[in-house]
């Protein structure tokens, strides 16, 4: 069945904390900008327009949805809830900080049907959580992760490439360590210098070099793939071009791709292909494999030129590639380039 996500961007006005890429207006006495009725005109909206048989969740996200004043936090749940009891609506996500879980909050969470917590833990690199002032240490984050899992809600964890400290050892360490707490899904944002962030200055003082394209393709290509093999859902990789941090003017710097995880199968085919290091590469796929192998803008055609021809064949699995007649499933294709990767 279908899923759709029917979000609700909250704010965090009275949120405390400073992290350096964060652009969260501070505003003393106001907690969001939210109210409950807007809440229930969202739902009612999109609920006209989605379809019947599919499965829909309400997703609060744009905070730390467990910071912000318990009240308004159970105004908000209490909102959803009839939608829930009735079936219109069959779960609830919403996205926090790892140091705002603990049994209390886990427990009003799990009273107002709340199905997926998202939590942005960016690092598990301490320096690197310190120079970007988050305001946790890694180990908060695994017990985080273990009082989630105790509870049955389903886990997504964020993490953000790239941060002021990080290397790419440091970056793929943090995938290895996410990894291993077994998310149901992980979303990928390479960082980004957003205007009016700490890291904005830091980036005008020559204090923070970020990313290019390139070195962010580099970084988050074995991340990818670590998920991959470890079987977990990756549901975003970069901002989608949609998001309000992509209008004119808000990104200063930093390794912006409106198509960034298209960007990483290009590089994922033309890596193995590089590896095999063969003279021509006469290659059988589904068709829907085509794009990936030729890249985007062609990047791997255009590389191999003549030394690479491509048949279609709707009958192979879209988990295996045939090249000069021998067959090469995904996962093989994965675990190679990962062996090849130096890190
Ligand atoms: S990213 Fe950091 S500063 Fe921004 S709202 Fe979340 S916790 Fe607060």
């Amino acid at each position: 069945m279908r899923h759709y996500n029917i979000p609700i961007f909250i704010s965090h006005f009275g949120c405390p904390h400073t992290c350096v890429f964060c652009n969260q207006v501070k505003i003393n006495g106001r907690e969001t900008d939210v109210t409950c009725s807007d809440i229930k005109e969202i739902i009612e909206e999109h609920l006209k327009n989605l379809p019947k048989n599919s499965e829909k969740e309400v997703a609060f996200f744009g905070g730390t949805f467990t910071g912000i004043d318990k009240r308004i936090q159970e105004q908000y749940l209490a909102t959803v809830k009839p939608y829930i009891d009735s079936g219109l609506i069959d779960g609830i996500r919403l996205s926090t900080r790892p140091d705002y879980i603990n049994e209390k909050i886990l427990d009003l969470l799990l009273k107002y049907s709340v199905t997926t917590i998202e939590l942005g833990v960016q690092s598990l690199d301490d320096e690197v959580l310190s120079k970007s002032e988050r305001g946790y240490r890694s180990d908060i984050v695994e017990a985080a992760s273990t009082l989630i899992k105790s509870y049955g809600f389903k886990l997504g964890i964020q993490i953000m490439p790239g941060l002021p400290g990080s290397t790419k050892i440091t970056d793929y360490e943090t995938a290895e360590k996410v990894a291993k707490m077994k998310p149901d899904m992980v979303r990928i944002y390479p960082t980004l210098v957003i205007n009016n962030t700490k890291l904005e200055k830091m980036y005008y003082d020559n204090e923070y070099r970020p990313l290019d394209l390139e070195e962010s393709i580099v970084r988050v290509l074995p991340i990818m793939i670590l998920f991959e093999l470890n079987n977990i859902n990756i549901i975003r990789v970069g901002l989608q071009p949609s998001e309000d941090l992509c209008e004119d003017g808000v990104i200063k710097a930093g390794p912006f791709h409106p198509a960034f995880k298209e960007t990483i199968e290009t590089e994922i085919y033309g890596r193995f292909l590089k590896i095999l290091d063969l003279e021509t590469l006469d290659i059988v796929v589904h068709e829907k494999n085509i794009s990936k192998i030729v890249g985007m803008n062609k990047k791997n055609r255009l590389f191999f030129g003549k030394r690479m021809s491509i048949k279609k064949d709707n009958d192979l699995s879209l988990e295996k590639i045939i090249i000069n007649k021998i067959e090469y499933t995904r996962k093989e294709i994965l675990t190679k380039i990962l062996e090849c990767d130096i890190l």
